[in-house]
This record gives structure tokens, C-alpha cells and sequence, in this order.
């Protein structure tokens, strides 16, 4: 298993930070982009749970969060279906679907403790 580190951009120019990286910042438009790693805790601001799900995922239903870290905002799958709005969770590499038998991996989140 190799080491993943989820990394974030921070535009040179504007400081907006992003996630993934886009070739132009969403902002001021210019392409120079800081590299940032992201090993912090997130924070969930809003999730969706999906019951209508493509073929290749497993999850049902499927749970899609936005979560903010120190200012990045990421979306991405949620492991868990006892998520509650402002959940403090934590990145971890796994699999998010297959397709044409192939795994495809990626970040997910998980919840870090139930309060
Ligand atoms: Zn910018």
C-alpha cells in the first residue's frame, strides 16, 4: 500500500486554496499554483446520500460530503452512515468504484469519533 497525501493548491496570486488542482484559479485566473499538503482534520459542511447509484459502487446508498479543510473545501465519498453536519473526519486512501473490472481508488473520508 503506498502512501497517499491528499494535496491542495493555493493560488500564488489570490491565496484562494483548491482542490483538485485546476490549470487556472476559479478566482483571478492566473495558473501559478503552491502545493499544500493536507493532513489535518476536516470538517463536514454539508453531505448528500445518494440511493440511486451507478453501476461499479458498492456504497448504498452512496454518501457524498463537502469537507473543509482549514479552508480547502473537498468533495468526496464519506464511509459513514451515521455523518452528521460538522463531523470532524479524516482522509484515507480506498476504493471508490469499479469499472470495466478495474478498482478505482481515491480518497475517502471517515468520521474520526462519534460525539
Ligand atoms: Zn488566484
Amino acid at each position: 500500500m503506498s502512501e497517499q497525501k491528499m494535496i491542495g493548491y493555493k493560488c500564488e496570486y489570490c491565496g484562494i486554496k483548491i482542490y483538485p488542482k485546476r490549470e487556472i484559479c476559479p478566482k483571478c485566473r492566473k495558473s501559478e499554483f503552491i502545493e499544500l499538503e493536507i493532513n489535518e482534520i476536516g470538517k463536514v459542511v454539508t453531505f448528500t446520500k445518494l440511493y440511486a447509484v451507478p453501476d461499479g459502487i458498492d456504497e448504498k446508498p452512496l454518501i457524498l460530503g463537502i469537507v473543509d479543510f482549514n479552508g480547502i473545501k473537498i468533495t468526496g465519498q464519506i464511509a459513514d452512515s451515521k455523518i452528521k453536519i460538522g463531523d470532524k473526519v479524516e482522509p484515507f486512501w480506498g476504493k471508490l468504484r469499479e469499472s470495466q473490472g478495474k478498482k478505482i481508488y481515491g480518497f475517502k473520508f471517515k468520521i474520526l469519533n462519534h460525539s
